[in-house]
């Protein structure tokens, strides 16, 4: 058995690094690309959480330096100490004088992390003349929510991002590895790259669902069509939760396979969006987004959101799969829902049984989170388990799925033998996330806009 448990230990999130202080060092010049003496005075940031120092002295020079600032907090968000861990070495940076703009920043991130996003951009605001790149990025975080890309690309210009993104070349949040502000950009890009049209009339009412007045609200700073930014929205999310709570998703991950012992399908589930889409719906992040950051977005994306909070992950059968839309009814309700946009490359046969969380976009239905196949026998189950909502459960049906297989080709084993075989293999790769065309997932492809 060691030997299956050493091969599980290698792939899953539980491995168990070496944490001598010289290995942390180590670890953060590799990381982080600090220089040996920054990696040191690193450690004393990320210790002080823990033991707040009665001399702050060492930790407020350390801070003074954006890329220790920037590694601190991922430190923080590693060991899951973000939140009320900080609580007291925050207050104390708070009585400092003439704080840096790095530690106005800290108290920024920290304030949103609670919740207090008026708060955040108060700080964020007073150090705006600074030119510190900490603080701009996170202020074009805030115009970003807004659903104003051209603001955001010239706050991260100005920040030293790379904002001449090639729109040719896809984008995949999940994958992505590239820092705070150059993900950014990237998740803007398309957007800034193409100027809305008008809206409406200058006397109508604004379609963004203010209430107000077009001349009064988004006339000069058009949206795009919220169909659109649907899937902007979903990144986010995505993005609010690399932020404030990044270990979520590979946390279910580990929970969906715990029974799993083949590395590629572990790593499969963990690089799939099926664990993000978890992590936002029934672990409660999309929730906490837009509890904090909800009076950021337009109105009507607000309502959006909203409305797939409220959506239930379901069994769906496969009516009628054609190119750019899919008939389903969901087996729980036996509504008919048309998905868009979102769908396998294979077109599914009818009378497959999917697992997903359908979502409401405009007239039609998108899946994030992606599919995944399910036999007759497991239908009554998913269900049950879906309708519960809870995090624990729902990760438990579909950790059945994946539990009688040991291997990927175990898998295809399991299902029934009247499944086109092909088109499963399809879905699993998109599950996997090839990075060339992730199947699943938010797509906001320029050549989407109009
Ligand atoms: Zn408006």
């Amino acid at each position: 058995m060691s030997d299956v448990d050493d091969g599980v230990g290698a792939v899953g999130a539980s491995d168990s690094p070496d944490n001598s202080v010289g290995d942390r060092v180590h670890r953060a010049t590799v990381e982080f690309g600090l220089d040996g003496a920054d990696a040191e005075r690193l450690e004393v940031v990320v210790d002080a959480a823990a033991a707040v120092p009665d001399d702050l002295g060492d930790v407020v020079d350390a801070l003074a330096e954006p890329d220790i600032a920037e590694a601190a907090w991922i430190r923080w968000s590693d060991e899951d100490l973000l939140g009320e861990p900080l609580d007291t070495l925050i207050d104390r940076l708070a009585d400092i004088d003439d704080p840096s703009a790095c530690v106005t920043w800290l108290r920024a991130r920290h304030a949103a992390w609670h919740g207090r996003t008026a708060d955040a951009i108060e700080l964020l605001d007073a150090a705006r003349s600074s030119g510190n790149r900490l603080v701009l990025s996170d202020l074009a975080a805030v115009e970003a929510d807004r659903s104003n890309p051209t603001a955001a690309r010239e706050l991260l210009r100005e920040a030293g991002a790379d904002v001449e993104i090639d729109l040719d070349t896809a984008f995949d949040p999940h994958a992505a590895d590239r820092g705070f502000a150059q993900e950014l950009a990237e998740e803007i890009a398309p957007f800034a790259a193409l100027r809305p049209r008008p809206m409406a009339g200058r006397n109508d009412r604004c379609p963004c669902g203010s209430g107000k007045k077009y001349k009064q609200c988004h006339l000069g700073r058009e949206l795009h069509p919220i169909e659109d930014r649907a899937g902007w929205l979903y990144v986010k999310l995505m993005r609010f939760m690399q932020v404030n709570e990044a270990l979520l998703p590979a946390t279910i991950g580990d929970d969906i396979v715990d029974a799993v012992t083949d590395p590629e399908l572990r790593q499969m589930v963990h690089d799939s969006y099926l664990t993000v889409d978890l992590a936002l719906f029934e672990g409660g992040v999309a929730q906490r987004f837009l509890d904090a950051r909800g009076a950021l977005l337009p109105p009507d994306e607000a309502d959006l959101l909203r409305s797939w909070i409220s959506a239930t992950r379901s069994v769906y059968e496969v009516e009628r799969s054609r190119t750019g839309t899919m008939d389903v009814i969901d087996l729980a309700t036996r509504e008919r829902k048309t998905v868009v946009d979102t769908l396998p490359d294979a077109p599914l046969d009818a009378g497959w049984k999917i697992i997903g969380r359908l979502v409401p976009v405009g007239d039609g239905h998108r899946a994030y989170g992606g599919f995944l196949p399910v036999n007759d026998d497991m239908v009554g189950a998913m269900l049950e388990g879906f309708a519960s909502r809870q995090l624990e459960t729902v990760a438990l049906a579909i950790g059945q799925i994946f539990e009688s297989a040991a291997t990927h080709d175990d898998l295809r084993e399991a299902f029934d033998e009247g499944l086109d075989m092909s088109a499963l293999d399809e879905l699993l790769a998109e599950l996997g996330g090839a990075a060339d065309e992730p199947g699943a997932g938010p797509d906001v492809d320029e050549t989407e806009l109009s």
